[in-house]
């Protein structure tokens, strides 16, 4: 599944190939990715010019003249640059031509993903966008705020750490690292964190993020970016898929175990449980 990084590694190869060039045609075999019409969608962006594409937490906003067009590739999405409709398979489920007759498709092999079209400088408006929580590597984020949250928060500190109302952009590889680094049990009911636990995670959360952005994100049997681009950050992990392997503090083997449903590895002697 993408992460915020390999979104963040999406925007910047699309904005290379995309920006300044035209959509002249528009056509979807699955039409159901878009959450509107589609002859409206259809008659609203033809004959839109790409702008500039930004990125909030895992959403995509292809900036057009008039409109916003607000994607995200849920588990498995892609978008590819063809040069012919010989190159589309069954799973390129909306295909934009462009000026210079090469097409960019969005290809989703589980029909997950989503596109939604608003007014250009409307995207924040979007209910979806809207609850989403500060991005985990912004700078300066209030560390008060969200200790408040986690202090209500009787959970695991692993599934408030996946809940992106709170922090948004860390998903399941970016928390299990961040919980190394800060050496807290993925099971401690965030309620039970300290402040300094807290200031702590949110250093750890912006280092590996920020780390995993200048990588090009990871790239690990759930999510291959398109255009061939390769992360590199899979050869920064310290747990996430590392079973049995030796920890590299302390050669501890690492565990996984299931938290809210969700795979998850850590190191038992650096990560030793607080009280739950
Ligand atoms: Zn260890």
């Amino acid at each position: 599944m993408p992460e915020l990084p390999e979104v963040e590694t999406v925007k910047e190869t699309l904005k290379v190939r995309l920006l300044g060039k035209t959509i002249k045609e528009v056509f979807s075999p699955y039409p159901k990715i878009i959450k509107m019409d589609f002859q409206e969608f259809k008659s609203k962006i033809t004959n839109q010019t790409f702008r500039d594409i930004n990125r909030y937490g895992k959403y995509l906003f292809f900036v057009l003249d008039d409109y916003t067009l607000v994607s995200h590739l849920r588990m498995e999405g892609k978008y590819y640059m063809r040069e012919s409709l010989d190159q589309l398979t069954k799973h390129d489920h909306v295909v934009f031509k462009l000026g210079d007759n090469t097409f960019l498709s969005y290809h989703d092999v589980r029909k997950f993903g989503t596109m939604e079209l608003v007014e250009r400088g409307m995207e924040f408006t979007l209910l979806s966008v809207k609850k989403l929580g500060v991005e985990a590597n912004q700078k300066n984020i209030d560390a008060d705020a969200i200790f408040e949250k986690f202090q209500k928060a009787k959970r695991p500190i692993k599934s408030v750490l996946l809940d992106q109302s709170i922090l948004t952009g860390l998903g399941n590889i970016y928390v299990d690292e961040t919980l190394f680094r800060s050496k807290i049990h993925p099971e401690v009911l965030a309620s039970n964190l300290n402040k300094d636990d807290v200031i702590e995670i949110l250093n750890n959360a912006k280092i590996v993020l920020d780390k995993a952005i200048q990588l090009g994100g990871t790239t690990i049997r759930t999510y291959q970016s398109s255009f061939g681009v390769d992360g590199r950050f899979q050869n920064e992990l310290n747990v996430h898929t590392m079973v049995g392997k030796p920890c590299p503090i302390c050669n501890t083997k690492i565990e996984k175990i299931k938290v809210g449903g969700r795979g998850t590895y850590f190191c038992p002697n650096c990560q030793k449980r607080k009280t739950l």
